[in-house]
């Protein structure tokens, strides 16, 4: 990675030490992923092979689509397939086929693999290969693994776009260009398209794209900046084939926004004069806004359980610009570098990784937070014990980075404690 100049810099959370926890986990698998990836990626189809849980998994997180053709759908394993005395690959083909017939508009098509599949040991990487051949120049076919064996659920994006890395085109210049990493809302990617106009960084392109036909090159002269915390893989597989990271905290509020676009700013020459007055208008309009959450969160002690992978900047986000007390910040897995500017931002307090969920709840409940961000799994027995709760999957469907959406962060965490005010009244 490449330095850039941080804003404020701490000692933070950069060398503190890390609770490590290995025991039960309570979260849900990758093929959630496929929720916002499949909204994302207009011309992609996402062909679970799996069994009833995950197609009930899917249905229920994804909604009914009523008026348009899913792009998502699960090939169900039934007895036979799970017993071995079903050619799997035979019917796979068979629906694919049946799929690809009827949806000319496919561009691309991820198999998907879950825990039935890997138990069964079903190499989806052999048949997206055998299949690919059969529809070469007519769709790509990929694969994945979206199971919940020993994964989170915001793997499942880091997976997919894993598997688009080696599709990308070769970048046929070394001359800079900038690779935004990481699934970002239609309106998010636009705002930041227009800011990274006007700091005049250029050329910009988004992975993944909103049509999987057309994927950003790639190679030494691409700058990548990750908007999202949890694309290890990804990031891995960008700098394979030759892209530069950007060391930078996460767009989320004023602060990680302004540090974000910084880093962009400082890899592309940017004088810093254009860079505070590009930003200046955003930023103020953004803590503005802001501040009418503050008197909500302000003081208020909060929790946060390994979930997301987004845990590390909404606690930095929360303490340095909403004023909370950080009693826990649990993360899924702690990579250094993809949280190296993050770290020393966060306010000291305990980090842990991994999960034992009992003694975790039990710290928990010890401690009585104001708020407690975790899983559906564990908020309605954490609200039958009077505490109160936000599901962090909120916090990965909805829109939240950038200046724009600053105060739109904090009202999710604010709305807690407003309606818990109101029940007192
Ligand atoms: S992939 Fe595994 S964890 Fe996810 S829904 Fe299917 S069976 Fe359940």
């Amino acid at each position: 990675m490449t330095g850039t100049a941080l804003p404020v810099v701490e000692i933070g959370c950069a060398d503190v030490p890390v609770l490590k926890e290995r025991g039960q986990r309570e979260v849900f698998c990758g093929l959630t992923g496929i929720v916002w990836l499949h909204r994302k990626m207009q011309d992609a189809f996402f062909l679970v092979v799996g069994s009833r849980t995950c197609a009930h998994l899917i249905q229920s997180a994804a909604g009914v689509m009523i008026f348009a053709e899913p792009r998502f759908a699960t090939a169900i394993l039934g007895d036979r397939d799970l017993a071995g005395l079903a050619d799997c690959n035979e019917e796979l083909d068979r629906v694919v086929r049946q799929l690809l017939g009827r949806r000319p508009d496919i561009s691309t098509l991820f198999l998907v693999g879950s825990c039935p599949s890997e138990v069964i040991k079903l190499d989806l990487s052999r048949a997206a290969q055998r299949l690919s051949t059969e529809y070469r120049g007519r769709v790509r076919i990929l694969s994945y693994s979206g199971s919940g064996i020993e994964t989170t659920f915001t793997q499942g994006e880091d997976a997919c776009l894993r598997a688009l890395v080696p599709e990308m085109p070769a970048a046929s210049t070394a001359s800079p260009a900038l690779l935004v990493a990481g699934t970002l809302a239609d309106v998010v990617e636009d705002q930041f398209s227009r800011l990274f106009q006007e700091l005049g960084i250029g050329p910009v392109q988004f992975f993944p794209p909103r049509r999987a036909a057309q994927l950003p090159s790639v190679g030494p002269g691409t700058q990548v900046l990750l908007a999202q915390p949890f694309l290890n893989e990804t990031a891995r597989a960008l700098q394979a084939r030759g892209a530069t990271l950007l060391e930078a905290p996460y767009p989320l509020g004023v602060e990680g926004t302004t540090a974000w676009l910084r880093a962009a700013a400082t890899a592309f020459h940017v004088a810093p004069e254009r860079f505070a007055s590009a930003i200046a208008g955003p930023a103020q309009r953004a803590r503005s806004a802001l501040a009418r959450y503050r008197g909500d969160l302000e003081g208020k002690r909060v929790f946060f359980f390994p979930d997301s992978q987004l845990e590390i900047p909404l606690a930095r986000f929360l303490a340095r610009e909403c004023g909370v007390s950080l009693l826990e910040v649990g993360t899924p897995y702690l990579d250094r570098t993809l949280v190296a500017a993050e770290l020393p931002l966060l306010p000291r307090t305990t980090l842990s990784e991994g999960q034992d969920v009992e003694k975790q709840l039990d710290r928990c409940v010890a401690q009585r937070p104001d708020l407690t961000v975790c899983g559906l799994g564990l908020a309605n027995p954490l609200e039958a014990r009077g505490l109160r709760t936000k599901w962090s999957i909120e916090l990965v469907f909805s829109p939240i980075q950038g200046f724009d959406q600053a105060a739109d962060l904090a009202e999710l965490f604010a709305r807690p404690m407003q309606r818990a005010a109101r029940l007192r009244v």
